[in-house]
């Protein structure tokens, strides 16, 4: 077993480390305050080939693969989660379109979210009424001529008012003849629309820096060029797309807890009760050897499922089981820096505060801790 980096891998860390901590990590604490898109920030993660770092070198992209994707998030989220996410987002839908269409669209599209002309991608599935259950979706398109037309909306669009482009899924047959999943396809739908009306940002518990909005399309017509994948053959574009992207989550989570474990290390030693450094205490110490040993779980785990897939091998039940246990894991983590911090964890002058709450989502958004078991208990008990 070989745990050593390649040398593309180890650049691709350096360059997000060194733009984590030189750039990111000192606006931070802003950005979360004053809820502002982190976008001068986003174009220069663009101009690093740091939005697209598993696109082919002729999409624009860095080809670096899926192991140094996962290492450049960690360090993203290491500094700002909110940006993070919007990386994130914008490479999973870099990647899907890479993968589903065709070279009119990849050219297109890849290109332009590699190289920042786009801004931002957006991967428009949820609903009001469909999250976990994205069957139950209710959005249709219907074929008119040479267009499609969208009517319905979306619910926690993630970067939705900034995005250049959006995968948007749509019911596009009735369930009587395409029963569940089957009657949902894929379109890609670009920012300024018309009939595509963009809702007000979320008041969030966290990654407040990060833009998520909901969506109305009111008779969104789009050209019939701009179906992705097959007719009717949508929603496996969908399930493809969220298992990488959980790798992609189970990164930001780590990296988020990697932020908080150091400022509780740091904290530790230079805070003193009882006429010593709290670093002293085995209470503390104890807390700090739990963390350090859940972080190396859940980067280990993470690793295994970026390797898989950038292995072209099957992954989906480890990029769950890494995203189930690096999401809960560094729940505890940002929970426990809270506490060794003390009352100084609990205000915003501290990071540590600002760390669990960004954190939170990491359990909910790309697929619930719940459905992560689902998938993975689902692969054991298939016959
Ligand atoms: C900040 C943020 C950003 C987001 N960004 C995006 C985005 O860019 N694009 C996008 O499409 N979506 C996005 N989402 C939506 C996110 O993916 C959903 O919130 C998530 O999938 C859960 O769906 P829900 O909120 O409808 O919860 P529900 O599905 O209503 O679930 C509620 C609870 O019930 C549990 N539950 C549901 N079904 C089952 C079951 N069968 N068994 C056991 N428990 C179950 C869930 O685990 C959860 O605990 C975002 C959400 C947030 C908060």
């Amino acid at each position: 077993m070989d745990f050593e980096l390649t040398e593309t891998q180890q650049l691709i860390r350096a360059t997000a480390r060194d733009f984590a901590d030189k750039r990111l990590a000192p606006a931070a604490h802003d950005l979360d305050e004053h809820e502002r898109f982190p976008l001068e920030y986003i174009q220069e993660l663009a101009s690093l080939g740091l939005m697209a770092v598993n696109l082919p070198a002729d999409l624009g992209g860095s080809e670096a693969g899926v192991v140094a994707y996962s290492l450049a998030m960690q360090e993203i989220a290491s500094a700002c989660a909110s940006t993070a996410v919007t990386m994130s987002v914008t490479n999973m839908v870099g990647e899907v379109i890479a993968q589903f269409g065709n070279d009119a669209q990849r050219r297109r599209y890849c290109t332009g979210l590699a190289n920042g002309e786009l801004v931002a991608g957006s991967f428009a599935l949820s609903e009001t009424d469909a999250g976990s259950d994205p069957g139950g979706m209710t959005t249709t398109a219907v074929r008119e001529g040479d267009s499609w037309v969208i009517n319905g909306s979306k619910q926690w669009i993630t970067s939705g008012a900034y995005a250049g482009v959006m995968v948007v899924w749509a019911r596009t047959a009735p369930r009587d003849t395409h029963p569940g999943t089957r009657g949902i396809s894929c379109f890609l739908v670009e920012g300024k629309t018309p009939g595509l009306r963009i809702g007000r940002a979320e008041d969030k518990h966290g990654l407040r820096a990060s833009n998520t909005v909901s969506l109305s399309f009111e008779n969104c017509r789009i050209p019939s060029s701009h179906l992705l994948g097959l007719e009717n053959g949508g929603f496996r574009i969908a399930m493809m797309a969220l298992d990488g992207g959980r790798i992609g989550i189970a990164s930001q989570a780590i990296g988020i807890a990697r932020a908080a474990l150091r400022e509780s290390v740091r904290y530790a030693k230079d805070r003193h009760a009882f006429g010593k450094p709290i670093a002293d205490f085995q209470a503390i110490q104890w807390k700090l050897a739990d963390m350090q040993t859940e972080l190396d779980a859940a980067y280990l785990l993470t690793m295994r499922a970026a390797w898989l897939k950038e292995h072209n091998m099957a992954f989906s039940r480890e990029a769950s089981m890494a995203k189930l246990f690096a999401s809960e894991a560094a729940n505890r983590i940002c929970n426990e820096a809270v506490q060794i911090h003390g009352g100084y964890g609990y205000i915003r002058e501290f990071a540590a505060e600002r760390h669990l709450r960004d954190v939170r989502v990491t359990t909910i958004y790309e697929g619930t801790s719940e459905v992560q078991r689902m998938v993975i208990a689902r692969s054991l008990l298939a016959p």
